[in-house]
């Protein structure tokens, strides 16, 4: 008898070095990451265009290494032509999925004001009816819901409208508590969302960044959490030892309670993530090639 195929998906989230050295040591972190075989790699997008060139570099890099690559497209702050030039150079590369999303203008940017979409759902619907079924369209959902919408049920109706639009799957916010994932997959039920959801996982190895990441996302740190990572000061092996088994303990109980997936949002860094990876005892496949 054959053994019963995994359809749980694992993945990993990359953003774009700003420097020629970055570039270099992003290169051998995905090395290692790659020798575990993750279904694709996403690479971030700064929303208004703002890290157009180095998305590109690390997207058509990764495609040279024959990688599954799924570029994140934020739509806020661009315009349809600008848009349209990007999904082209994707297209060139041999991009078959997309992460969709409205993103987030940067501080400076200026304004939204040349948008050609205001939300997600919008560039979902315009992928789907300029390129079909060409892309495999992944977009976020937020267990702990956007920290912009006016409330729990009209966020989780705007998550409706965006997979109503045609996305494939979603990947969540990062969270801690695995109850607000629970929690949020079974209102999806009920509500009717039936893709995947895959539970966006952030290994903990710098207490101010992600406080910082935290504020900013909406994302809670449960008090008991934060107040450990807190009291360990400079004490960086403690942080990252403490991190390692609330992460542990959170990734089991996903997987546990029937996660299709994780989506690891790495910070270009290979040891936490595929230190979780081993001791989870995900399966480990030759690097896939496409
Ligand atoms: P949307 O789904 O458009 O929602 C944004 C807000 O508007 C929500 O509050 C929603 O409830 C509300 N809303 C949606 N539709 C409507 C409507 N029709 N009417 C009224 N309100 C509405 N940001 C980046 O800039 N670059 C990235 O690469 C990036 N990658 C990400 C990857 C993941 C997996 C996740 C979870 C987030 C990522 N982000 C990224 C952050 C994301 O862009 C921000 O959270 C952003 O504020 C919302 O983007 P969205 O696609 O979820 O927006």
């Amino acid at each position: 008898m054959n053994a019963p195929t995994d359809t749980r998906t694992f993945s990993f989230e990359l953003f774009p070095p700003k420097t020629p050295e970055g570039m270099e040591k992003l290169k051998g972190t995905v090395a290692k990451l790659n020798a575990v075989g993750p279904e694709y790699f996403s690479c971030t997008y700064g929303a208004g265009g703002s890290t157009r060139e180095r998305t590109f570099a690390t997207v058509d890099w990764l495609r040279s290494q024959g990688i599954d690559t799924a570029p994140h497209l934020a739509c806020i702050g661009s315009d349809e032509t600008e848009m349209r030039d990007i999904i082209g150079h994707y297209i060139d590369q041999g991009i078959t999925r997309l992460v969709a999303l409205r993103g987030d203008m940067p501080s400076g940017m200026g304004s939204a004001g040349r948008s050609a979409f205001r939300y997600a759902n919008e560039l979902v619907a315009f992928l789907r009816a300029e390129y079909g079924d060409r892309f495999k369209i992944e977009v976020a959902a937020y267990p702990e819901f956007h920290p912009q919408a006016p409330n729990a049920m009209a966020d989780l109706e705007n998550f409706k409208r965006k997979v109503d639009a045609g996305a494939d799957a979603a990947i969540t916010q990062y969270f801690f508590n695995p109850d607000a994932y629970f929690e949020f997959v079974e209102l999806c039920d009920e509500a009717g969302i039936t893709v995947p959801i895959i539970a966006g996982v952030m290994p903990i190895t710098n207490f101010n960044q992600l406080a910082r990441f935290s504020d900013a996302c909406g994302a809670e740190i449960p008090r008991y959490i934060r107040k450990r990572l807190e009291a360990y000061g400079d004490d960086k092996e403690s942080i990252k030892a403490f991190g390692h088994e609330v992460v542990l303990d959170l990734c089991r109980r996903l997987l546990e309670g029937g996660a299709p997936g994780i989506h690891f949002y790495t910070m270009n860094q290979a040891e936490a993530t595929l230190k979780l990876w081993h001791e989870l005892e995900l399966p480990v496949t030759a690097p896939k090639q496409v």
